[in-house]
């Protein structure tokens, strides 16, 4: 069963899914950008903020790319 990008939990299944294949930490522009799994767009942002870890930093990331921005996410659906 492949993760459902309308739901939480799908969407974090998601996230855990892409870091494990290609993340993106650039600490010179002080940037991470994770590649999306469903579309292989790269989504990228500011580094966690104080007391957020890398982790969490780009599961948020790649839950805002698949609610608004991915080509494959849920709004695209209906
Ligand atoms: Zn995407």
């Amino acid at each position: 069963m492949s993760p459902n990008p309308n739901t939480k939990t799908g969407r974090a299944q998601l996230a855990r899914h892409a870091r494990r294949f290609g993340h993106f930490h650039d600490r010179a522009k002080a940037t991470i950008a994770i590649t999306c799994p469903l579309c292989k767009d790269r989504p990228s942002g500011p580094e966690p903020r104080y007391g957020e870890s890398v982790n969490q930093a780009l599961d948020a990331l790649l839950d805002t790319h698949l609610l608004y921005d991915c080509p494959k996410g849920p709004q695209k659906n209906d």
